[in-house]
């Protein structure tokens, strides 16, 4: 029990924390999606211990109290939070919950109003005689601020409303949002002035809000989506779905997406299509909300504390996601580099269960100050790999020490390195059986040799038998001997054999590839093969004359001359030359070369995220210069996504639509 106290009361003040940089300052601390772990794990251990709970525990409370110049004022009606579910388990059990307080009679019809769930600031709008006459943002859902000033510059707020019935008090709730394209050109307008961007768009949404100058609010295109509405009794309306077509009515923007669905089967289908489809919507939002239309309905189940019981808002998979550190393991990639790996307590991410996720090298352990025992942020890198963006330090184990990397390598033993100038430790034994088979691997992956059937298991088997012990080795391989591995079958090994014969054709790029130079990918090997016709060329070529290949780095330069400057190298290749494969270009597939193509003129590229060394607007200056149109949105039409640090929303589309993506240097590089 005093351990579970422990973590009680570091939970609440974490939460504590990062309720106030989230309500009052618009500056999270912590992601969204981080924000709801720790707030579910608070409320799974208060609902077990009921004994623990406080009234001031966050679990209590819905949002912040705001401090500010503006005036507080309390709200007429309150405005209450929604219900999260974070998967369609969650969302079939608030059926059942609210099932269980309303018996569903034969032949009733029950139909849910799902809208998409805005990620802005929600508004609540009073309009008197048909006038707009004030606007409150939430606050913590009793008190808000009167920010009618700035309210009055957002366009899609009507001053006036068509509806005018003389005495009547109209409230109109909704979501005030920022457009992607807004927010990108804000952002970019405060790099400029050197002014910290806004870290998403609900917070720039907040923080204009709160402006104290409404011509700077009016600046900022914020605008509006309503989707609440109270009338004074004896209206006619009978659900949401009504309502909402009143407000469309009289003139507020409602959310076209919105769907009326006569089952929880269709509301899964919407959330399905919204899940990707919302990639392409020109705001944010983080999921959807699913209402129970009927008002009848609705006023029956009423509220708990904190939300209503009619609706609940289902929100999408996160991109990060807060787990434990179970051990920290390192893993010897074929270039020798060894990697720290933190071994976590599974978790949900992006749609897959994560257990490992990379440390990267020595400075990133020293950086997140990681242990055994630590309450981690994981996230999917570049969308593949996950790795640990952050450590809670407050929730580091008592007495625990610091992960350190160790001296000896844990396949071969022999000591490990740290290359001067380089972050990575290295295992640099040439015959460790964790380089040969990453080696293995590598040659035989899909870009490369594309060898069907020889992965990873098969290449352990190889390995640990010491049928092969080096890539040449493959193709002495025969049916017989790799019968005599267990689990090896007489067709399997036949295919097999054929697959690696059959590797032969393969063109001398691809080879290249295979040979798993460093820095060397399947594109650069690509434009070498193109320069370098045989293998006798490339491995002449002096520094200075692969450097001048359009592309090729100083670095890339030089880790191919010294590859081929080792003498386990120049055997190897002599070998593979034997073996028939393809060390050199056929004529008919010397193409034009990438430097003879101008791969900018007349191309669209869409920039986001920070630049290490350029401004945005320095680096649509130069694309344009050599003909380049630079846009503000991810589209089809476009050719290329520049990706600079916390690249978010566009990055995600420009996966989706398979644009190309470029790093800052590699724009350079297109530009020179
Ligand atoms: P919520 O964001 O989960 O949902 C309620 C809100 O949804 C409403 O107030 C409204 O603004 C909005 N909304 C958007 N579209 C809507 C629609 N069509 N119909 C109805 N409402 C709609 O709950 P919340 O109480 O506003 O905030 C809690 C959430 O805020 C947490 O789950 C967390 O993700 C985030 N938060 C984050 C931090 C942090 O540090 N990162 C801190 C506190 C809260």
């Amino acid at each position: 029990m005093p351990e579970i106290q422990q973590r009680v009361t570091k939970l609440r003040q974490e939460l504590q924390k990062a309720n106030y940089a989230y309500y009052v300052l618009d500056k999270p601390i912590i992601e969204d999606s981080i924000y709801d772990q720790l707030y579910r794990e608070l409320q799974n251990i208060e609902s077990q211990h009921p004994s623990l709970i406080t009234p001031d525990s966050p679990t209590q409370r819905v949002g912040e109290k705001p401090t500010s110049q503006f005036i507080s004022i309390p709200h007429d009606i309150p405005l209450y939070s929604l219900d999260n579910a974070f998967n369609l388990d969650e969302l079939r059990k608030w059926q059942e919950r609210w099932q269980s307080r309303y018996e569903v009679r034969n032949n009733e019809k029950i139909d849910y109003v799902c809208e998409l769930k805005i990620d802005g600031a929600a508004l609540a709008l009073t309009y008197k005689n048909g006038q707009l006459i004030k606007g409150i943002t939430r606050g913590d859902g009793k008190i808000g601020e009167d920010i009618t000033q700035n309210v009055r510059t957002i366009r899609s707020i009507p001053l006036k409303l068509a509806f005018n019935d003389s005495s009547a008090i109209v409230e109109i709730r909704g979501e005030a949002f920022l457009p992607l394209d807004e927010f990108e050109r804000l952002n970019m307008e405060r790099e400029e002035v050197k002014e910290t961007p806004f870290a998403n768009p609900r917070n720039a949404v907040a923080g204009t809000l709160r402006q104290l100058d409404p011509n700077v609010v009016n600046q900022r295109r914020l605008q509006f989506f309503a989707y609440t509405l109270h009338l004074p009794q004896n209206n006619p309306l009978n659900s949401q779905w009504e309502s909402l077509e009143w407000l469309k009515n009289q003139g507020f923007l409602v959310n076209p997406h919105r769907q009326l669905c006569p089952s929880l089967e269709a509301v899964v289908k919407y959330f399905r299509h919204w899940e990707t489809a919302r990639h392409y919507l020109p705001y944010m939002t983080d999921g959807v909300v699913v209402k129970l239309n009927n008002f009848r309905l609705q006023k029956q189940l009423g509220f708990t504390k904190k939300f209503p019981r009619w609706a609940i808002a289902l929100k999408y998979p996160a991109e990060e996601a807060l787990t434990m550190v179970k051990d920290i393991i390192v893993n010897v990639g074929r270039t020798g580099a060894v990697t720290p790996i933190a071994i976590m307590e599974p978790v949900h991410l992006g749609g897959t269960i994560v257990q490992r996720a990379t440390l990267h090298n020595r400075d990133r352990l020293t950086e997140l100050n990681i242990r055994v025992g630590d309450t981690v942020i994981i996230r999917k890198a570049g969308e593949i790999i996950p790795e640990v963006l952050r450590v809670l330090p407050e929730l580091h184990p008592p007495y625990s020490e610091p992960y350190e990397m160790p001296s000896h390598c844990p396949e071969c033993g022999s000591m490990l390195v740290h290359p001067l100038g380089e972050a990575v430790t290295r295992c640099i034994h040439i015959s460790c059986p964790a380089i040969l088979r990453g080696s293995l691997v590598h040659w035989a992956s899909r870009d490369a040799l594309d060898i069907r059937g020889l992965g990873e298991k098969i290449v352990i088997l190889l390995v640990n038998n010491g049928l092969v012990k080096s890539i040449a080795d493959l193709y002495d391989l025969t049916p017989e001997n790799l019968t005599i591995l267990d689990r090896i079958g007489l067709k399997s090994a036949y295919n097999l054999v054929a697959a690696i014969n059959n590797s032969k054709k393969q063109p001398w790029a691809r080879v290249l590839y295979g040979l798993g130079i460093r820095h060397v990918g399947n594109v650069t090997a690509k434009l070498l093969a193109n320069n370098f016709h045989t293998v006798e060329q490339l491995a002449q070529a002096s520094v200075a004359s692969l450097n001048s290949v359009y592309g090729v780095g100083k670095e890339i330069a030089k880790s191919i001359y010294d590859w081929f400057n080792i003498p386990e190298n120049v055997t190897l290749i002599k070998r593979l030359e034997d073996t028939g494969l393809q060390l050199q270009t056929s004529y008919h597939s010397v193409v034009k070369t990438e430097s003879t193509q101008n791969k900018v003129l007349d191309k669209i590229f869409v920039i986001t995220g920070k630049l290490q060394t350029l401004t945005r607007s320095e680096a649509k200056d130069l694309i344009e210069k050599e003909g380049g149109k630079v846009t503000g949105s991810v589209s089809r039409k476009t050719d290329y996504l520049v990706v600079g640090k916390n690249g978010g929303i566009k990055l995600k589309k420009a996966l989706i639509l398979g644009v190309s993506l470029l790093t800052e240097k590699e724009l350079l590089n297109l530009l020179k």
